[in-house]
């Protein structure tokens, strides 16, 4: 999709679009809703009525059947399940329209179909469920649902294991692998039963013994932000900085959680933080946007990034600007929205309903 900015919103001041912004959302009152996710810029999310996780998100997406406009500040993904999750009268719209997922663009659709074609012949619906990951496109959600399978975030993953467990003996878990091998060896899984599905090699580079014998196969995706963590980084936070606490996000290096001192979904990181007490020292292993946010709010505690790099951004997330929420906000009646067509939004439905009763 090409996607240009007019010029007008492009050049704008701040202060110019932070008052057009105000205006807007003046005039449309209760009729608009405007969701930030955790890893978006400061000035956005200050324009925002909610910010957190894909998950509180979508949850809110759901609840709000009374808005009319719903603007996601965040990427695509994102957006899409928030709209399977509204009314079909509600418009759902992507602050930056062009902001993507790199890890939910790793896992397309056709591969994903050639792997259960092969999954098949070790005992497909019987005896696998697929769990997708919220960082996947509508058509993987349908999959999953299709399948009698669920969608789970960093925030309920322990549970959609649990629940698939329950019912079948092996569990397809796609895009990122780290999530997916944290998880399963929080469930209680050895690594030999984990097995990792490399689609760019033939039956995933598996043979048929390994995929006997495993329990969780994940999908080889990663998210290039949260890989950035090395165990270094914590070894070396902890010299210069005694009695530091380090918290990471799931999707890092097993051997990065296997080190941290917590770990869990942008949710958990910011209740982490609120609760410590005042004067802790904590390095986060997250998107650098939350982490600035978190050291903000709470001057009275040494909130840093864990690999002294401050690279760990989100480029797709930082994409959507105060620019982009004017236009918006002030062109949505001529903008296409986010929208899922069926039969694609109530097979996902059911796969998204099913976290959320989990949850
Ligand atoms: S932080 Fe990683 S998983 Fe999240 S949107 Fe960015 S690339 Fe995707």
């Amino acid at each position: 999709m090409y996607f240009s900015l007019p010029a007008e919103y492009r050049q704008a001041e701040p202060q110019e679009l932070n008052d057009r912004i105000a205006e807007a959302r003046a005039r449309l009152g209760n009729r608009l809703c405007i969701l930030t996710h955790h890893y978006q810029r400061h000035e956005v999310v200050a324009c925002g009525d909610h910010v957190g996780d894909s998950y509180g998100l979508s949850k809110l997406a759901a609840e709000k059947k009374n808005v009319e406009v719903i603007i996601f500040c965040g990427v695509h993904f994102m957006a899409e399940s928030a709209d399977i999750l509204s009314s079909p009268d509600q418009h759902m719209f992507l602050g930056n329209p062009l902001a993507g997922c790199p890890m939910a663009d790793m896992a397309e659709m056709a591969d994903v179909l050639e792997a259960w074609k092969f999954l098949e012949r070790f005992g497909g619906d019987d005896r696998i469920m697929p769990i997708s990951y919220m960082n996947t496109t509508a058509g993987l959600k349908a999959f999953t649902g299709r399948h009698g399978g669920l969608i789970c975030t960093s925030s309920n993953a322990a549970a959609a294991f649990d629940y698939g467990f329950e019912r079948r003996e092996k569990i397809f878990f796609f895009p990122d692998e780290n999530l997916g091998y944290n998880t399963g060896l929080k469930y209680g899984l050895e690594p030999e039963e984990m097995v990792i599905w490399d689609f760019s090699r033939d039956d995933g580079g598996l043979d048929e013994q390994q995929l006997n014998k495993a329990r969780l196969i994940l999908w080889k995706g990663h998210c290039h932000v949260h890989t950035n963590f090395k165990a270094e980084h914590v070894g070396k936070v902890r010299e210069e900085h005694p009695g530091v606490k380090v918290v990471v996000h799931p999707e890092c290096l097993p051997e990065v959680v296997a080190l941290a001192d917590g770990v869990g979904s942008t949710r958990y990181i910011v209740d982490y933080c609120g609760q410590a007490p005042s004067g802790s020292t904590i390095a986060i292993g997250t998107e650098i946007n939350l982490i600035d946010r978190m050291a903000r709010e709470y001057p009275d505690k040494n909130i840093f990034e864990l690999s002294g790099q401050t690279c760990p951004v989100c480029a797709n997330m930082y994409r959507t600007t105060l620019n982009d929420l004017a236009y918006c906000l002030e062109n949505y009646e001529d903008l296409k929205p986010i929208v899922v067509a069926e039969p694609d939004r109530s097979e996902a439905l059911t796969a998204l309903e099913k976290m959320l009763e989990i949850s």
